[in-house]
């Protein structure tokens, strides 16, 4: 990765703008959480990172129905910042859990099953992690956990 300062929320922004059109499209709206400052910065490659949010965001999108809120929330605890992004849409079963971080897995009729092995691969080569809260039926979280360690240093 090409690793360099991000301010987070105007990061997150930029990425949620890029997006606006295709939620519009579903009727979907973003909801912004930040629980990060305007002055909280990730040290991370940005092209990656916005690819990764993006895959998540359009599979929140493409499980959801018109109407819906798809959120993008951020915290921090003491040496990681947490991504979260939440569906209120289809869920993921337990079975099919197991096999979204493969390439080619996919439920949709056109689906590549690409974005997600893509963004783990993405989320670990930043020493990061993603951790998934699904409930069939009720929706899904999906929790990418990054190092605010400032590697530069
Ligand atoms: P694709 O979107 O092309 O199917 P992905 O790798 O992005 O490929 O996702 C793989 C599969 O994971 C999807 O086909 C879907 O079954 C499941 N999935 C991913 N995100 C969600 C979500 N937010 N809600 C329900 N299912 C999801
Ligand atoms: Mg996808």
């Amino acid at each position: 990765p090409i690793v360099k300062p991000i301010k987070i929320n105007e990061f997150l922004d930029n990425v949620l703008r890029v997006m606006e059109g295709q939620a519009a499209l579903h009727d979907i709206r973003y909801v912004r959480d930040y629980q990060t400052t305007d002055e909280d910065i990730l040290f991370a490659d940005a092209a990656q990172i916005k690819q990764v949010l993006i895959n998540i965001l359009q599979n929140a999108v493409e499980a959801s129905q018109p109407n819906e809120a798809v959120t993008l929330k951020t915290r921090k605890n003491r040496n990681h910042l947490i991504i979260t992004i939440s569906d209120n849409g289809s869920g993921i079963s337990p079975e099919n859990l197991t096999k979204i971080q493969n390439p080619f897995f996919t439920t949709k009729e056109h689906g590549t099953g690409l974005g997600l092995s893509v963004s783990y691969r993405i989320i670990n080569n930043h020493h990061g992690e993603i951790t998934i809260d699904s409930i069939l039926g009720t929706g899904t979280d999906f929790n990418i956990h990054l190092p605010l360690t400032n590697i530069l240093e």
